[in-house]
């Protein structure tokens, strides 16, 4: 079975997938066990509100990848050809070790069965230990249809009977992240070292941020708009820079290091 390949249901208990055979198309770097993986809804969504983040740990030497979940193909400016282009560029400036496309269908991201099985077929393919997703409180539907499709694909990667090919995984932490909504962040990311190439990262998305602006994110001020947020929450963690973050669970830390 081809990496990504969705093994079939036994006669009579499906098909959920239909005549589906893979649930997802690489578009940077090479399928492996990944430390970090971040959910986006469109490409650059990951780059916009948790790339410093991600740069950080490529960085320190861990596995981050990057999902998308669709290719944007709704958005205003840009292909599908265009941005597929642009999202690997973006993978190498950030120094990630696996980037793809999940391909379901922009403006109709939401939590269904089929979509769930796909995404648990992936989670199993790159085996996150910690997912970062887009927060629930986001205003755009794709948003917080992507939160809410993660949980369910989430319980599904770990089921032994799930019928979504690979083995069980189960991912150890689920992190939200911030999209054009306010959120109470639960932990903060210094990332003042790692401006430059965030920046480089965002601006990789150039048929987003190369014209006139279209929207408040669609604009070639997105980055002096997220870094003017990023200093918000610095100043909140004492810091220059920092992203923001939501953990879904207690977060287990060592009295010692506070
Ligand atoms: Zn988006």
């Amino acid at each position: 079975m081809p990496a990504g390949g969705v093994k079939r249901p036994p006669e009579g208990q499906g098909p959920i997938l239909g005549r589906m055979n893979s649930a997802f198309e690489t578009v940077y770097g090479d399928v492996q066990p990944l430390d970090w993986l971040c959910l986006a809804p469109h490409p650059d969504d990951a780059e916009i509100g948790a790339g410093g983040t991600l740069i950080r740990l490529a960085q320190a030497g861990k596995k981050v990848g990057i999902l998308e979940l669709s290719r944007g193909e709704k958005g205003t400016q840009g292909t599908p050809e265009v941005r597929v282009q642009e999202c690997a560029r973006a993978a190498q400036i950030m120094g990630l070790s696996w980037r793809g496309q999940l391909g379901l269908v922009d403006g109709e991201i939401m939590d269904t069965a089929k979509a769930a099985h796909r995404l648990a077929a992936t989670l199993r393919a790159v085996r996150p230990t910690v997912l970062v997703v887009p927060h629930f409180k986001d205003r755009h539907p794709d948003h917080f249809g992507a939160y809410h499709l993660s949980k369910r694909a989430v319980h599904l990667a770990q089921l032994q009977k799930a019928y979504v090919g690979g083995e069980p995984h189960r991912v150890s932490r689920v992190l939200l992240y911030q999209g054009n909504a306010d959120i109470t962040p639960t932990l903060l990311v210094d990332v003042e070292g790692v401006q430059e190439v965030w920046a480089a990262a965002i601006l990789a998305h150039e048929s987003q941020f190369a014209g006139a602006a279209i929207s408040e994110t669609v604009t070639p001020e997105i980055v002096e708009r997220r870094r003017a947020r990023q200093g918000y929450w610095g100043t909140l963690g004492r810091v220059r820079y920092a992203e923001a973050f939501e953990a879904e669970t207690a977060l287990l830390v060592d009295p010692e290091a506070l």
